[in-house]
């Protein structure tokens, strides 16, 4: 017979998969002799068996074989607890508590002091002579039980409790007398009459039994759905359940109930830190009805149950290796461990414990490094909405995708000229756009945040703003945009131009008003444990980034250099665009040809600094990507104005533009196609990028140039491309009598490219996966749009994760896998990067390190994030 059933005594510390956290480490305290009330669990398995059943047939009962199991663990727990349920001398009561592998504080149910019915409460009064307290436990049961079997409204539970207090002219639930709570009672069991039609079950084992179905079912309750999807926990897991003793933290001045943390969970401080309720149960200190009182006070009111519970903390957080977040009760002067597990932190804490761990020698750097979540050092790098103005804040909507980390508040701007107009003026201004394009350029880089309604994660909006370090969310699906009349509907109703709202980057909310901000913090302990990080990985990190400010962010982070220069967003200020719009309006070739030499210059000066801000570190720079009509104008109003510029017709600039529209534009006329067509383009730019690089080697510096082809899917495209461009360097060295080292690569992010990576590898000295766009190809999935869609794919768990933020290690992963395998034995020199938004995700990055990319590169302010993940997996792999 299959096992359904631990005892605590049984089970240990591995054993989290079959027995939850919270069983696990009931069991393994067990095992180290802690003050563990007795017990035992329901494992996980039974809980899925059990679910499925019910699925399948809609049959709602426990499988004879687990109540078998479950009779017999309670005749155990009797006999080693020496209490039988309704025993008039040694009475049993239990809690049934639920306890998922991964942790999901608060999210799924518990039922405390089951066993209880109208004959052993009287018991319980009779034992603890105390009658007050048998009542409050009952009156605790009946609401629990109510409210978690059988899903009666919590608040008419709450009704009854209020009118008795009322009556009873007090504030708190403890301060009802014995016949308050008798009343109560009998109140309680006349609505689950009025609300069920039957009674609340006198008999235990039916008690038992319905706890434990509701427990079960709590796995799948809406927010524990919720909390799985936004924390990644897998669905498939089911939650055990733990049937334990119950002692009683309310039954009396002597006792008591407290949550503690062996260090501080906000700051990191190597202090206990806790709170405890005097004659109260769990769900009091919670509850937050009556204020708790620190730990520290303990010492005096208890000195020697402080003294106890300091020293079994320490204990555990040395056992553990981890800081770890202790329930306790104290019955009668005696204590007791209902739960330990590693607690939650503030970013801030997790480093500086991580590193003072290390420091006290109870861990290893590995260790201290493991323990740190890269995502969570966005709290250390940006600002974050402090926790109480968020609470008091309303909330306008939670439906954007959180594109880039940060917090900011501002006035509301609909256009980017408005946003830097109003920004020079000394405004604090957010942009909301239905979507940015690169023309919003200025306006993005104004903003103290971005917002749009449409677009995904890797759409204009959220790629630029992460390049930017700048708060932005994206894809805000119930929101839109007049532009005209300049409001912003919102489910809250509309807002206008200067009316003040709130972003947060790092959860995708809105909120109306201002929201006060707490700054970034990157201390000490920070900067130690990135150091060990950057010993320990094997796979570097490189950034994304263009303009100098972003160049500088990258490299004080120590980026080994630029992965991807996306050359395009160079030409959005207004005298290039100027000039751009000229090469491709002007229909004579000579005034093209002069379009193309001034914006030589201006490249050549960008390059030039780009490469004198790396020193002697590689930067690729991509060459011109995206389509050309991007560059054109579209409001009647610029196209006036540039129709005057070129002495040309609107007509005119209205039929090129409309010979240039394309239905597709990201399948479209771009990348190296544009170079198949207008070779003159890249001749431009590789020039520029020599120019500048002869400048910074003059100075004395060696520029690493690394010149990159995007949106290549034939061989045929890469030869002629290069063959062309190599002619163009080697005339251009030859002739400036230098040697610049240089290597020429291609991009691999159409799915093409990936089947052909050893014709490709033979033409390309590296490879850089653009993950954006190979996972738009491989998919299907439109980077811009899937927002409308991708929500609902999750919530409906049609896809697990969306793509553009984590890699699909089935379809994309197993492309790069595959160009990477046929590419290495036609080029083993290659080097091989990826430089899409992924390149900056953990667990994609884990996958890139194991299948042995040379590089990933991300977004400046995510290269910490890189770095970190990047010595987890070299530290995992190693193991
Ligand atoms: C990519 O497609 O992954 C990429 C890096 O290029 P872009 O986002 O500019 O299309
Ligand atoms: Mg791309």
């Amino acid at each position: 017979m299959q096992p359904f059933i631990y005892a605590f005594s049984e089970g240990n510390a591995k054993m989290r998969e079959t027995l939850g956290g919270k069983g696990a480490n009931l069991a393994e305290m067990t095992r180290l002799g802690f003050p563990v009330p007795k017990g035992f669990t329901i494992t996980t398995h039974a809980c899925l068996d059990y679910l499925s059943h019910l699925e399948e047939t809609g049959e709602d009962h426990l499988k004879s074989e687990l109540t078998e199991q479950i009779d017999k663990a309670i005749t155990h727990l009797e006999e080693t607890s020496h209490k039988k349920f309704s025993d008039s001398k040694n009475l049993l009561l239990v809690s049934v508590r639920s306890g998922a592998p991964e942790s999901m504080p608060g999210m799924m149910d518990t039922i405390l002091n089951a066993g209880l019915n109208d004959q052993n409460v009287n018991i319980l009064a009779k034992i603890t002579q105390d009658e007050r307290f048998a009542y409050d436990c009952y009156r605790r049961l009946l609401q629990m039980y109510g409210n978690v079997v059988y899903e009666m409204d919590s608040q008419l539970f709450e009704d009854i409790l209020k009118q008795e207090k009322t009556q009873a002219q007090v504030k708190f639930d403890y301060e009802l007398d014995l016949q308050a709570l008798k009343r109560i009672v009998e109140a309680f069991k006349e609505l689950y009459l009025k609300e069920l039609g039957f009674p609340f079950p006198q008999e235990v084992k039916i008690q038992l039994t319905d706890a434990i179905k509701a427990v079960f079912k709590s796995w799948n309750n809406h927010r524990a759905k919720v909390y799985r999807r936004i924390n990644h926990i897998s669905d498939q897991l089911g939650t055990a359940v733990n049937i334990q003793e119950m002692v009683f933290g309310n039954s009396g001045t002597t006792s008591g109930t407290g949550v503690l943390f062996t260090r501080n969970p906000a700051t990191g401080e190597n202090k206990l830190f806790g709170e405890y309720l005097k004659n109260a149960q769990g769900e009091d200190v919670v509850a937050g009805i009556r204020t708790p009182s620190v730990i520290e006070d303990l010492k005096t009111e208890m000195p020697e149950i402080y003294s106890q519970i300091h020293t079994l903390a320490h204990q555990l957080e040395s056992y553990y290796h981890n800081m770890q977040d202790i329930e306790f009760t104290i019955e009668k002067e005696k204590l007791f461990f209902l739960q330990t597990r590693n607690g939650k932190r503030t970013a801030k804490a997790a480093v500086k414990i991580a590193v003072d761990m290390v420091q006290e020698g109870l861990i290893s750097k590995e260790e201290a490094i493991l323990q740190v979540d890269p995502e969570m050092l966005h709290q250390l790098l940006h600002p974050t909405f402090a926790p109480q103005s968020l609470r008091e804040a309303t909330l306008l909507s939670a439906a954007g995708l959180a594109a880039s980390p940060g917090a900011a508040s501002g006035e509301i701007v609909f256009t980017a000229d408005q946003a830097k107009a109003w920004t020079e003026a000394g405004k604090k201004v957010i942009l909301v756009r239905n979507e940015t394009s690169p023309e919003d350029i200025e306006g993005m880089h104004a903003a103290a945040a971005i917002l749009t309604c449409h677009g995904g994660m890797t759409s204009h909006a959220a790629v630029v703003a992460r390049g930017m370090g700048k708060c932005c969310v994206s894809g805000c699906s119930d929101f839109s945009v007049n532009e005209k009349e300049k409001t912003l509907l919102t489910p809250q109703g509309i807002l206008h131009e200067g009316d003040l709202i709130s972003v947060d980057g790092s959860t995708g909310r809105v909120y109306l008003g201002q929201v006060a901000t707490t700054p970034a913090i990157a201390d000490e302990s920070y900067q130690t444990l990135m150091t060990w990080a950057k010993e320990k990985s094997r796979l570097t990190v490189r950034m994304n980034a263009e303009t100098p400010t972003d160049i500088q962010t990258g490299f004080k982070f120590e980026a080994k250099g630029i992965g991807l220069v996306r050359t395009e967003h160079m030409f959005f200020k207004p005298e290039r665009l100027r000039e751009i719009r000229r090469f491709i309006l002007s229909a004579s070739d000579e005034e093209r040809q002069q379009a193309l030499d001034t914006i030589r210059d201006y490249q050549a000066e960008d390059f030039e600094q780009i490469f004198k801000l790396c020193q002697n570190a590689p930067a690729v720079i991509r060459l011109l990507d995206p389509p050309l009509h991007e560059f054109l104008p579209h409001s009647d109003e610029e196209i006036q104005q540039v129709a005057t510029d070129q002495n040309i017709s609107t007509k005119e600039v209205r039929t090129r533009l409309h010979q240039l529209q394309e239905v597709n534009p990201m399948l479209g006329h771009r990348g190296c196609r544009l170079a198949i067509t207008f070779p003159n383009l890249y001749d431009m730019q590789v020039e520029a990028i020599l120019k500048g690089a002869l400048v910074v080697k003059e100075k004395g510096l060696t520029p690493q140039v690394e010149i990159m082809i995007p949106l290549v899917g034939l061989k045929e495209e890469l030869h002629p491309i290069r063959t062309r461009l190599e002619l163009l360097i080697q005339n251009f060295l030859k002739q400036h009598q230098v040697t610049i080292p240089y290597i020429i690569g291609t991009m691999i992010e159409i799915p093409r490219a990936c089947f052909i990576s050893d014709q490709l590898a033979k033409e390309a000295d590296f490879f850089s996966f653009g993950t954006n766009d190979l996972t738009q190809m491989t998919f299907g999935f439109s980077r811009d749009d899937a927002g409308k869609f991708i929500n609902q794919y999750l919530e409906q768990g049609v896809l697990k994760r969306d793509p553009f933020q984590t890699l699909d290690k089935e379809g994309v992963g197993r492309l790069i896998q595959i160009a990477c395998e046929k590419a290495r034995p036609a080029n083993p020199n290659l080097k091989i990067g990826v430089c899409g938004e992924l390149g900056g995700d953990p667990d994609s990055i884990a996958f890139f390190d194991e299948i042995g990319l040379d590089y990933v590169s991300c977004s400046p302010y995510r290269v910490p994030v890189a770095q970190l993940a990047a010595a987890q997996s070299a530290i995992r792999l190693a193991q």
